[in-house]
């Protein structure tokens, strides 16, 4: 039998890669329709694909069984076989061969438009007043430093059971669920697409926008994904957005990851805005809509510390960490904003390793005033020097 790779299955999907690069393929993302090379995929990394755009991501098997809608667990495996079985036939010619071409989503699967914030907002605060947080969650929330009046206030959730249970209460509560990404229709009803875990809120100032799964059970290595109902009918993607938690200063901390961002506004007291972007890399949201809300600030890039040095650390690894912050830089600097790296737990031009994000570093409580004195010094240092 034929090793299903994911090379394979992309080729029976009929998605055509337009560059490769280190055993990597680029492609027209088949779930949000990218074309600037934001879907790759890739053999070598144990069969992989990933969209930076919409977040889709996953391997060979998911990507199959998502384009194909077949809603498959595939951690089941008995749904496993089934997926492989549905390849196998399709190579032996046994099915009409499937292509997605170029147009798959608005051929096959009629997706809807991003609801406006407002209304995503609506509906996902009715969402989040369905639901509890589970002790399991909560502990560790706490772990990484926040309070029980923190987790209250950002509004953590655990999001398990059902989510037809869940979908029909809100549509009781007459909340219009088209075009909120998470929400898709199956035989005319809406349903709720999710995975087990914890849900954080992507915040645009009081509103929340969209939600990141800390997921109990990482898939593929991923432990956040995003709520999304990308490729199923009316359904939506994330769009992968930063969150943006606004402080009493015009000071904004950028940090990598949703949850990483809250925590800092959290763990600081609310002192200084803070903007999570969802990937090192992922600034086309940023770009657009975040400059407009940070352009009075002084701005400090708090990447994670793998952006310096460190003992052992890998040549490639890290130019990649820091061609990303470097693309960061470079829009601040063209939209004229003041900045400055941050970094902690460092000395002699190396990171010490101990703590990786802001967050892991505030998570001791000593550190949190170390750095309110640091941020404010330096700001009032830079005003006086004007
Ligand atoms: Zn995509």
């Amino acid at each position: 039998m034929q090793e299903i790779n994911i090379d394979l299955v992309a080729n029976i999907l009929g998605i055509v890669p337009f560059k490769e690069s280190n055993g990597e393929y680029y492609a027209k993302c088949p779930f949000c329709g990218d074309n600037r090379g934001k879907f790759s995929y890739t053999v070598i990394k144990k069969n992989k694909y990933h969209c930076w755009k919409c977040g889709n991501s996953g391997n060979q098997f998911k990507l199959y069984s998502e384009l194909k809608n077949l809603d498959l667990n595939l951690e089941d495996s008995r749904e496993f076989k089934k997926c492989v079985n549905l390849i196998h036939q399709e190579l032996n010619g046994k099915t009409q061969p499937f292509k997605y071409e170029t147009s798959f989503i608005g051929n096959s699967v009629k997706q809807s438009n991003r609801a406006c914030d407002e209304k995503l907002n609506i509906a996902y605060k009715a969402l989040l007043s369905q639901l509890q947080l589970n002790k399991y969650h909560k502990d560790n929330l706490f772990k990484r430093g926040l309070s029980e009046q923190h987790i209250a206030e950002i509004g953590f959730k655990t999001i398990q059971g059902n989510g037809n249970l869940l979908t029909k209460q809100l549509l009781l509560q007459k909340i219009d669920l088209n075009g909120v990404p998470g929400f898709f229709k199956e035989n005319n009803s809406w349903k709720l697409k999710y995975s087990k875990g914890y849900l954080c809120p992507v915040y645009r100032d009081h509103m929340i926008i969209g939600f990141q799964i800390r997921v109990d059970e990482p898939k593929n290595g991923c432990k956040y994904l995003w709520l999304s109902s990308a490729g199923k009918e009316n359904g939506c993607t994330s769009g992968g957005r930063f969150t943006y938690l606004k402080g009493k200063k015009n000071v904004t901390l950028i940090t990598e990851g949703i949850l990483k961002a809250t925590i800092c506004y959290e763990l600081l007291d609310k002192q200084f805005s803070v903007i999570g972007v969802p990937g090192v890399d992922v600034l086309n949201d940023f770009k657009e809509n975040g400059i407009g809300l940070i352009k009075n600030d002084f701005v400090f890039e708090c990447y994670d510390m793998d952006k310096k040095p460190y003992s052992g650390y890998n040549e490639k690894t890290l130019k990649k960490v820091q061609s990303a912050q470097h693309k960061l830089h470079n829009i601040l600097e063209k939209s004229n904003i003041k900045y400055t790296s941050l970094v902690w737990d460092f000395s002699n031009g190396i990171w010490k390793g101990n703590y990786k994000g802001l967050d892991d570093y505030l998570s001791e409580k000593n550190n949190i005033q170390t750095v309110i004195d640091y941020i404010n010094n330096y700001t009032k240092n830079v005003s006086n020097n004007k």
